[in-house]
């Protein structure tokens, strides 16, 4: 199984542990983008402020362990999210949003993902869906979540394109089987622990690849003595992506072309992404790189 750390990024200057993507493979299913934020300093409180700004071909997937966050869209959404909760913004042709946490909650923790869109539907209309509850199954002692897709027959209500699971899983200490689907690639991050996955030690932040084929994986954890918490990781996997993506700023396109035109399109402010209620500044596109 092979691992790789994240590197660390900035986002509206926070830093975040970036899993995906990665070289020389960038995706795991449809899944491109992985940001794990947080938590931050309670004695610090840090207020994470993302002005409006544009995407396309690709859903936002934000997903939180601790604190609240605030999310408008140029679709006219004004939408709080909470821990346990998903917030599915999928841009289509375009969309814009800005977010923005509270300060006040202390710790802010989670992460935002993005799922590339299959050239079927990212020419299509944007949406926005907030799942209050989401279903979850019993994976021995501990319990897995489904954000996305399915896991073991257990679906999410939230729209998926393409083939694809996203799960946070929740572990007790000892051994949990996962069942898996052998069409996916899969890859598991853990957030907060150090698992076992088939045996082979998993630190937090770092990812682990399992290729196509395997339709259960162990993972093991050990009881946090401090905390008691379970150890949390979010399995990601789907059908191998074989569209090629072109990922530039918040763009995932497929040539320099469309994201020339994408940033071209967001900086004239042409209409294509809307406008989005927001106090904060609208974030312009960085001129590529080509
Ligand atoms: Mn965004």
């Amino acid at each position: 199984m092979d691992q790789q750390p994240s590197h660390v990024a900035e986002v509206a200057g926070m830093a975040v542990r970036r899993a995906l993507p990665q070289k020389p493979r960038r995706t795991v299913g449809a899944w491109c983008f992985a940001d794990h934020f947080g938590p931050t300093d309670a004695t610090s409180p840090v207020e994470m402020r993302v002005g409006p700004h544009p995407h396309t071909g690709l859903s936002t997937v934000t997903w939180l362990l601790e604190g609240t966050e605030h999310h408008t869209d140029s679709l006219g959404s004004d939408q709080w999210i909470r821990p346990g909760q998903l917030n599915l913004m999928t841009a289509g042709r375009g969309v814009a949003h800005a977010e923005q946490s509270n300060a006040g909650d202390g710790v802010l923790h989670g992460v935002q993902l993005w799922v590339a869109q299959p050239e079927a539907t990212r020419h299509g209309d944007p949406s926005f869906e907030h799942h209050a509850e989401l279903p979850q199954l019993v994976l021995g002692q501990g319990r897995a979540t489904v954000l996305l897709g399915e896991l073991d027959g257990v679906r999410s209500p939230a729209t998926a394109a393409t083939p694809i699971v996203g799960a946070q899983l929740e572990l007790a200490a000892g051994d949990t089987v996962v069942p898996l689907d052998p069409s996916f690639e899969h890859a598991v991050l853990s957030i907060d622990a150090t698992v076992q996955l088939d045996g082979e030690t998993l630190a937090p932040d770092v990812l682990a690849r399992l290729e196509p084929g395997a339709d259960q994986l162990r993972m093991t954890a050990t009881s946090d003595a401090a905390t008691s918490r379970p150890a949390r990781v979010m399995l990601l996997g789907g059908v191998p992506f074989d569209e090629r993506l072109v990922m530039w700023w918040n763009f995932v396109v497929r040539t320099h072309d469309e994201a020339d035109q994408a940033t071209e399109d967001w900086n004239a402010d042409t209409g294509r992404f809307g406008g989005v209620a927001s106090p904060l500044s609208r974030v312009p596109a960085p001129p590529t790189p080509w």
